[in-house]
């Protein structure tokens, strides 16, 4: 078994986001991938490093990259998209999710972020008609016991007060500034906040920043 995801899948994900699809060969290991998706509210990361499905209250399951580009495929044929490259957000209906997973009540709006080194795929239940709001709403935190900081790879300004800090406390909505003056909080981009890592006020991890290679279970 490979330690590593190969990276041609990663790179075949990518393809798709821009465009340069084949037919989706569906597979039952695609449902199984899509389930977890529409489990609830999901936020999913694909990487070279590897496939994380993220749930809410904090449970994660790991998935082999090799089911990314099916799923996305079958993601984008049942919202009838061609996609060039563009952030996407589109609703699917109950009758889309039922059919891509075999779940009642899966309607759910789809937010598809690409990126050079990690693409990110949001699914929230609609909570008004039409299309998704810009940014999909945050998953809610592992933990409502213990106090989280969101610790960054890439230092963040501060909106209110300017300071850089690469550590923010992260409460259910919105991350506190930390500078002595300041304290106010405020809300971080989806794609910071769905990628930095959540540790508690020990030190533990709570949320990894990036997916890891694991194999397909
Ligand atoms: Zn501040």
């Amino acid at each position: 078994m490979p330690l590593h995801d190969p990276p041609v899948h990663f790179a075949r994900v990518r393809q798709i986001l821009q465009g340069e699809a084949s037919e989706p060969r569906p597979s039952a290991k695609i449902t199984f991938v899509l389930r977890a998706l529409f489990t609830g509210e999901t936020d999913t990361e694909i990487s070279p490093r590897g496939f994380v499905v993220r749930f809410a209250g904090g449970g994660a399951i790991p998935y082999v990259s090799e089911a990314a580009p099916a799923m996305l495929l079958a993601l984008l044929a049942r919202a009838q998209i061609c996609p060039q490259g563009q952030a996407l957000a589109f609703r699917l209906e109950d009758e889309d999710g039922y059919a891509l997973t075999g779940i009642p009540d899966a309607a759910r709006w789809v937010w598809l972020v690409p990126g050079e080194d990690v693409v990110l795929v949001s699914l929230r239940r609609p909570t008004s008609a039409g299309p998704p709001p810009a940014e999909p709403s945050p998953l809610p935190l592992p933990s409502k016991l213990k106090k989280l900081y969101a610790h960054l790879a890439q230092p963040l300004a501060c909106p209110h007060c300017a300071r850089t800090s690469s550590v923010y406390r992260a409460t259910q909505d919105a991350w506190v500034c930390g500078g002595p003056r300041c304290g106010q909080s405020f809300s971080p981009p989806h794609r910071v906040r769905a990628l930095a890592e959540l540790r508690d006020d020990a030190g533990e991890t709570v949320r990894e920043t990036t997916a890891r290679p694991k194999i397909y279970r």
